[in-house]
């Protein structure tokens, strides 16, 4: 009998094996794949992380934990997982993001400067910025190496004991007199405690929740540039923008893939994640690319490399992390939203608390399935 099963060993499931592996609890690991892997929505090299969060205040304190937890796993590993490179938030004053960082800053103190288009242009040569526009600066913001966190995670977890059965998809799981049964083509297992972080696949692993959550496809595109005004290792940060009814990101560049950027709005839904189409359409640039060509118009439009990835919607764009309410030995996250891996440290301290201790001292009410 395992202490704690933990169902998808991706972006949340690595974190969730690690946490409860350091506590001592005897844990295994499911996924079909071997991650970090494409399949799901962990891969792509990079992921945005940020302090002064405009989807919700309420996210702030999670993410200093996040921070800190992702410093502790890097040095544990012995090499950086997270890049604080500072980031440059720009758009209208009214834009969603500019009005929800600004208003995060200001209830939770998080350092932020504000630029005057001429200033930010000055500072990050390269960039051009409409008058209109408002640019606030995040010194905390930057980067992950998305599969490095999630190779950490689970070498962690297997050097603290935890089993791991990679390739080995979950077929079914019940609840009998003992505890749960997690049945898999190649064998039955025995759980105290579950967690399932099944990412896109959330909903078929949770049927009660399928109603609630909408998968959607994502593309992301790197560009080819020789200008060197957008190298990382010349002070160019990561960025968010709101422009023209549309949201974009894109990180600094480096030499060997040029430089990463994608649209965060948007996106075509997606029936069953394991039939998404992973091929490029012309299309799938088109937004980012005039993005780039008149905010970075030194970044060459010659795309280098693509790759496709989903997001998991919840209706209100916030995850949901919780008990199933039928099933108290089972706990979840669901519904990350397209911005969930920054989060996946502290969710993955989060979800092992809920599981083992039947609750998690972090204020995750407003994340509650009843919110
Ligand atoms: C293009 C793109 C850009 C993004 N950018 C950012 C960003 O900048 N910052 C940020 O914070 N977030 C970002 N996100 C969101 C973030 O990457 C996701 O919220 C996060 O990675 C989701 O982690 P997860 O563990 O829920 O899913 P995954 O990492 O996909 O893990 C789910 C796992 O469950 C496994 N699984 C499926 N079925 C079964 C089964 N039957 N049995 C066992 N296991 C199963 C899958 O194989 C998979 O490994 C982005 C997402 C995308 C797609």
């Amino acid at each position: 009998m395992y202490d704690l099963a933990v169902i998808g060993l991706g972006g949340v499931g690595s974190q969730v094996a690690f946490h409860a592996a350091r506590r001592g609890a005897h844990v295994v690991g499911f996924d079909p794949f071997g991650p970090p892997h494409d399949r799901g929505s962990s891969h792509g090299r990079t992921r945005l992380i940020r302090l002064a969060y405009f989807e919700h205040p309420g996210y702030v304190p999670l993410l200093r934990r996040a921070y800190e937890l992702w410093h502790d796993l890097s040095h544990r590993v012995e090499s950086p997982l997270l890049y604080q490179v500072g980031l440059i938030y720009a758009g209208l004053p009214q834009s969603e993001i500019l009005k929800g960082v600004a208003r995060s800053a200001r209830e939770y103190d998080v350092p932020i400067e504000r630029l005057s288009p001429h200033d930010a242009v000055q500072r990050f040569p390269g960039l051009v910025v409409p008058e209109e526009a408002n640019v606030l600066f995040e010194p905390t913001g930057g980067y992950l190496r998305v599969e490095e966190c999630v190779e950490a995670g689970l070498h962690g977890a297997q050097l603290l004991g935890a089993e791991l059965r990679t390739y080995e998809p979950v077929e079914s799981w019940s609840r009998d007199g003992q505890g749960y049964v997690i049945r898999t083509a190649q064998d039955t297992y025995r759980a105290t405690r579950v967690v399932l972080a099944g990412g896109a696949w959330a909903g078929q692993l949770l049927p009660s929740l399928a109603s609630k959550l909408q998968v959607i496809r994502k593309t992301l595109h790197w560009f080819d540039t020789r200008d060197p005004r957008y190298l990382e290792s010349n002070g160019f940060p990561a960025f968010m923008a709101e422009w023209e009814g549309k949201q974009y990101y894109g990180f600094p560049a480096d030499q060997a893939t040029g430089l990463k950027a994608a649209e965060h709005s948007g996106g075509e839904k997606v029936a069953n994640p394991d039939q998404l189409d992973r091929d490029e359409r012309p299309e799938d640039a088109a937004s980012t690319r005039a993005f780039l060509k008149s905010w970075l118009p030194g970044v060459s439009d010659r795309q280098t490399e693509f790759s496709a990835c989903m997001y998991t919607m919840s209706p209100d764009g916030h995850f949901y992390v919780d008990h199933l309410p039928e099933e108290p030995g089972v706990v979840f996250a669901a519904g990350l939203s397209g911005h969930g891996f920054k989060m996946a440290s502290v969710l993955g301290e989060i979800l092992t608390g809920l599981a083992l201790d039947g609750f998690s001292p972090l204020p995750i009410d407003f994340l509650r399935l009843a919110r």
